[in-house]
């Protein structure tokens, strides 16, 4: 719309506005890498931990970065969708101590997990288990529903944050493992490269988060994955539309 009010009003004929409008949708792809067509889907649940009196959430400032989990699972056509938050006041789990209390957190019941079965669950907490001299940013079901994350995942680099960490958590719940260099998505995280920006991501800039044919076949076959409309068919629809209306006109 404000490319539309750019052009000014001598350009305001419903022709010279569809081609306005063509020419928004442009710049926008112009602006955005080559994008793969999308052709499934990932719904997450985020659901923020806090204490029983429901103070002091963990990912207080409620960070998502879903354009960063769109960009790199772009690669593999799936748009990744967050719903509405949940909250979950439970104290004990502010903490993740263990691999017990993990699986009592994501699997236990009534802890605001999403009713739909092929909606990930997607926990934030202050912090969780780790090797000595460790930290872990995330931990993930594979190739099952459940993620952890954990707030030292947005204090990464002064605040910047361990951008790619929930894509990289929701791969292993679509049935990745680790594997590859500095430059893959699913990559463990002491060798993978971290984004400070989308820029750094695949396919542009540094390369980072790659995904690989192999891991796109698995992470589309996934019951996470929903299949959804194809730009070509909704392309198609769009068409017939048009041919409707021109009939109605004659
Ligand atoms: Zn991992």
């Amino acid at each position: 719309m404000e490319l539309i009010n750019a052009l000014g009003t001598s350009l305001l004929s419903p022709r010279r506005v569809r081609a306005a409008a063509a020419l928004g949708l442009l710049a926008l792809g112009g602006a955005a890498p080559a994008l793969a067509a999308i052709t499934h889907r990932v719904t997450i649940q985020p659901i923020q931990v806090r204490r029983n009196d429901g103070t002091g959430a963990a990912n207080a400032g409620r960070l998502l970065w879903e354009g960063y989990a769109d960009k790199i699972w772009d690669q593999a056509g799936i748009d990744v969708e967050f719903l509405s938050w949940r909250t979950l006041d439970k104290t004990a789990f502010l903490s993740v101590d263990d691999l017990a209390e993990f699986t009592a957190l994501t699997r236990g019941v009534g802890n605001q997990q999403n009713a739909n079965a092929n909606v990930i669950n997607m926990y934030f907490v202050n912090s969780q288990y780790a090797d000595p001299g460790e930290v872990v940013y995330g931990r993930a079901w594979p190739g099952a529903n459940g993620i952890v994350i954990s707030d030292p995942t947005f204090a990464f680099a002064g605040g910047v944050g361990r951008l790619d960490t929930l894509a990289h958590e929701i791969g292993h719940n679509l049935g990745l493992p680790h594997a590859g260099g500095a430059l893959r998505l699913m990559a463990d995280g002491n060798v993978r490269s971290i984004p400070g920006a989308l820029g750094d991501i695949f396919p542009n800039g540094a390369r980072m988060d790659q995904l690989i044919a192999g891991e796109i076949t698995t992470a589309q076959a996934s019951a996470f994955s929903i299949a959804v409309p194809t730009p070509g068919s909704l392309a198609m629809l769009g068409l017939s539309g048009l041919i409707a209306v021109r009939r109605r006109r004659g």
